[in-house]
C-alpha cells in the first residue's frame, strides 16, 4: 500500500529560534495523536540537524529541499546527498519550480540529483507541473510527461520505488489559487498511468502522489478525498504549526 504523506517546504522562511519553536510545536502535535500519513518537515539545510534530533525521539520525518548533483569536492555553497545522510535525512526536495526558475535547474541535472539521493538511501520528492500558459494552451499534460520522463524514468523498478512524485502546478504555488479536486485528480491519475506505461501497474499503485499549490486545511480534506492524491506538499500553510497540522490531519 502506498504512503500517505504531508509535507512541508518551509523555503527560506524561519530564524533559527522560530525553526525550533515549530519544530517543537510539530512534534508535540505528533506525540498526542497518530495521524494517518507520515508528516514532513524540510526546514532551510541549517537547521536539518536541529529537525533530524527531534526527529529521532518522534515520529516526524525530515526533507532537505535541494542537493547538489555532484559527489563532493569544490563547489562553493552546495550540499552533497553523503552529507544529508550523515544527518539522517529522510527525504529531498529536487525539481521545485522555484529553483527550476531562479536557479535554472533543468530535468537533466534533476536526474543526476535523483541518483544521488537514492545511492545514499533518500528519497527524492520530485516535482513537477506547468506554468499557466501551458494549461492554457492544453499542453499541461505533455510538460509534466517530459519533466517525468527526462527526470525520473531513467531509473530501475528499485529506484523509482523509493520517489515521492508531486504534482504542483505553478500558478498555484503561493498565489492562494488551488487546483481544483477535478483538475488534481486529473493530473494524477494521468501521472499514474504514466509510471505504469514506464514501470508497471504495481509500481504505479504503489507510488505516492503528492499535490502542492496553496493547499491549507481548508481544502486539504477534498483534494486529500480523491483516489490518486496521495497527501500534500505544503508551502506557506507549513510555517504555523496548527494549520500545517489540521492539514495532516484532512485524511
Ligand atoms: C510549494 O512551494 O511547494 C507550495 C506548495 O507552496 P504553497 O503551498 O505556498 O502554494
Amino acid at each position: 500500500m502506498r504512503k500517505l504523506i504531508v509535507a512541508g517546504n518551509w523555503k527560506m522562511n524561519n530564524t533559527f529560534e522560530d525553526a525550533e519553536n515549530l519544530i517543537t510545536e510539530i512534534a508535540s502535535a505528533l506525540d498526542e495523536k497518530k495521524f494517518k500519513c507520515d508528516v514532513v518537515i524540510c526546514p532551510p539545510a541549517l537547521y536539518l540537524e536541529l529537525a533530524t534530533d527531534v526527529a529521532d525521539i518522534s515520529g516526524l520525518f525530515v526533507g532537505a529541499q535541494n542537493v547538489s548533483d555532484k559527489d563532493s569536492g569544490a563547489y562553493t555553497g552546495e550540499i552533497a546527498a553523503t552529507m544529508l545522510e550523515s544527518l539522517e535525512v529522510d527525504y529531498c526536495i529536487i525539481g521545485h519550480s522555484e529553483r527550476r526558475k531562479y536557479f535554472g535547474e533543468k530535468d537533466e541535472v534533476l536526474a543526476e540529483k535523483a541518483n544521488k539521493l537514492l545511492d545514499y538511501g533518500i528519497r527524492p520528492i520530485y516535482c513537477c507541473g506547468e506554468v499557466l500558459e501551458e494549461r492554457e494552451n492544453k499542453t499541461h499534460f505533455d510538460v509534466v510527461r517530459q519533466q517525468l520522463k527526462n527526470g525520473l524514468f531513467h531509473l530501475t523498478d528499485a529506484g523509482f520505488g523509493n520517489v515521492i512524485i508531486a504534482y504542483e502546478p505553478v500558478w498555484a504555488i503561493g498565489t492562494g489559487v488551488t487546483a481544483s479536486p477535478a483538475q488534481a485528480q486529473e493530473m494524477h491519475n494521468f501521472i499514474r498511468n504514466l509510471v505504469a506505461e514506464n514501470y508497471n501497474r504495481e509500481v504505479a499503485e504503489n507510488t505516492t502522489i503528492l499535490y502542492g499549490g496553496s493547499c491549507n486545511s481548508g481544502n486539504a480534506k477534498e483534494l486529500f478525498s480523491n483516489k490518486d492524491v496521495d497527501g500534500g506538499l505544503i508551502g506557506g500553510a507549513s510555517l504555523k504549526a496548527d494549520e500545517f497540522i489540521k492539514i495532516a490531519d484532512s485524511f
